[in-house]
């Protein structure tokens, strides 16, 4: 557990550590930022909309005892997330870890997939992983400290029909995580990704009867995996449980890939 802020002389004085969580105002961010405000950390998120998802997720948070700053910030904009990034510091001091979650799906087959669709999901989720890297890593560098994860996917590892934009920006992910860990690793910044199969949210409550089935009979555990799961892993690979673990694609997929 990380130590809880407390009140000296009439200031806060910092005590918790930050997470800050891109995406975390529904589904698998959401689940990541709450689990690790458990675990004791203070919670910086951003989300493309804000609305009332961020507000009840900030309430969430709240409840655990951990400060909580979220903002809108679209994860495809550097200079959207150089500003969230150093707004979030200033409210909860130094970045500690930084989770990269935020991301979408724009499915169809390569040849009738608008251009636009290939743009905005290689900017949100490949591009967004980039600026948040980008953003935090000289700070983790200058105090020889930090962690990164990323939440790729199966679909980068093995590839998946109709998700020819979504697969190659999980494989870039995977293959960012990979490079990174070799350039921070010298600064004691380990940079790992997790890769879930199918997973119960939003993301995947708009599949159809039919693919959902065909998805069951293909998971050896024949369940969907729960967002818990994913932030248990993620909960793991940000703790000092992980300090020799760095540069690893780690898949929570009930097996479906085996
Ligand atoms: P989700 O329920 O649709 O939530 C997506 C989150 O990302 C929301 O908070 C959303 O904010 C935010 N977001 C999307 N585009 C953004 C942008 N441009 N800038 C800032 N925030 C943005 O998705 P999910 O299922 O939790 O997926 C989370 C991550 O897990 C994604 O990277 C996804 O690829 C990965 N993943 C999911 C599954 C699955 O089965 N669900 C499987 C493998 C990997 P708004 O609400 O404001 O749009």
């Amino acid at each position: 557990m990380q130590k809880r802020g407390r009140l000296k002389g009439g200031f806060a004085v910092r005590k918790n550590k930050m997470a800050l969580v891109s995406g975390g105002s529904r589904g698998i961010g959401r689940g990541i930022a709450l689990r690790l405000a458990e675990d004791g950390y203070d919670i910086a998120f951003c989300s493309r909309s804000g609305g009332e998802n961020a507000e009840s997720a900030r309430e969430e948070i709240e409840k655990t005892g951990a400060r909580c700053y979220q903002a809108t910030c679209d994860v495809a904009d550097h200079q959207a997330v150089e500003a969230f990034i150093k707004d979030a510091e200033r409210a909860l001091g130094p970045l500690d870890v930084l989770v990269n979650s935020a991301g979408i799906v724009r499915d169809n087959p390569l040849v009738i997939m608008p251009v636009e669709d290939w743009n905005d999901v290689i900017d949100t989720n490949l591009n967004g992983t980039f600026n948040f890297s980008r953003c935090a890593a000289f700070g983790f560098m200058k105090r020889k400290a930090g962690t990164i994860v990323n939440v790729s996917s199966v679909a980068g590892v093995y590839g998946n029909a109709t998700q020819t934009n979504y697969s190659a920006s999980k494989a870039g992910i995977n293959m960012l995580t990979k490079s990174l860990s070799r350039e921070l690793g010298p600064y004691g910044v380990r940079v790992n990704a997790v890769a879930p199969g199918f997973i119960e949210t939003d993301m995947t409550d708009r599949l159809s009867d039919s693919v959902r089935k065909k998805a069951l009979g293909m998971i050896p555990m024949r369940q969907l995996g729960t967002v818990e799961q994913v932030a248990d892993l993620v909960s793991f690979l940000v703790s000092e449980k992980s300090s020799y673990i760095t540069g690893q694609v780690v898949q929570v997929d009930g097996g479906i890939t085996l």
